[in-house]
């Protein structure tokens, strides 16, 4: 059997899933081979070098052995962390709606420098911002300390708001008692204690859309982030037209 090809690739990695008792798939962004999927053997287990280079949203150089269906990671060497994305939640939520943009919208296999080099920048810039958190632990409107009560979040005015101040405000939803500790676990919790935490279906999707939608509000408020999800737009729209 002829030993299999190698090569090395630059590469930001946009997510990654289990695979049985210590793999992972990554799905990976490069600018030569565009999005593909690989595998990561052991990076599970405590003792594994490699796992710590892996996580979504590192830049890294990847080595990589051809393999029948995914290529198969070898070695790999962190080239930016982006460290300061996993601190912050307003930053970390950006970072991944970027990253789950440019998963959603680009082919597999498509060589794409321009895009590549757009989510760099855009990952770099948003390090360098400074964060815009929600507050969470006064109402936005009285500056009362909120009760242990149903609440409402209000991405517009930047936070929640108790009952008495919600006349007039749009774009509030409900926030459950559960739901408010989770968003606030998120916002202090590191990147490590976030994707430790278990909910049950309910309140997942509550706070996936109140996430969601804080996101997309101000991505929408936020002049570059527009001009980013545009141009991405049209770069998607031409790689699409390109296979
Ligand atoms: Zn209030």
């Amino acid at each position: 059997m002829p030993a299999p090809r190698m090569y090395k690739t630059e590469a930001i990695v946009l997510r990654q899933r289990r695979f049985g008792e210590a793999d992972r798939f990554l799905t990976v962004y490069t600018p030569a081979h565009g999005k593909m999927d690989v595998k990561a053997r052991g990076v599970r287990k405590t003792t594994s070098r490699m796992s710590g280079h892996l996580q979504p949203l590192t830049r890294c150089m990847l080595s990589l052995a051809q393999g029948h269906v995914n290529d198969v990671v070898t070695g790999c060497e962190t080239l930016e962390s982006f460290q300061p994305l996993r601190e912050d939640l307003e930053r970390l939520s950006r970072a991944l709606y970027a990253v789950e943009l440019i998963d959603r919208m680009v082919p597999e296999r498509v060589q794409g420098f321009p895009t590549y080099r757009l989510l760099t920048e855009t990952l770099r810039r948003l390090v360098d911002q400074c964060g815009f958190r929600p507050d969470l632990d006064a109402c936005v409107g009285c500056g009362s300390a909120l009760e242990p009560v149903e609440n409402f979040f209000a991405p517009l005015s930047g936070g929640v708001v108790c009952r008495g101040c919600l006349g007039g405000l749009t774009g509030t939803r409900v926030l459950s008692v559960n739901g408010l500790k989770v968003l606030r676990l998120l916002q202090r919790g590191s990147y490590n204690d976030v994707v430790r935490i278990r909910m049950d279906g309910e309140l997942a999707d509550e706070v996936e859309r109140h996430l969601r939608n804080y996101v997309v509000t101000v991505l929408e408020r936020d002049v570059n982030s527009a001009a980013f999800i545009e141009r991405l737009r049209r770069e998607g729209a031409r790689q699409t037209v390109e296979v």
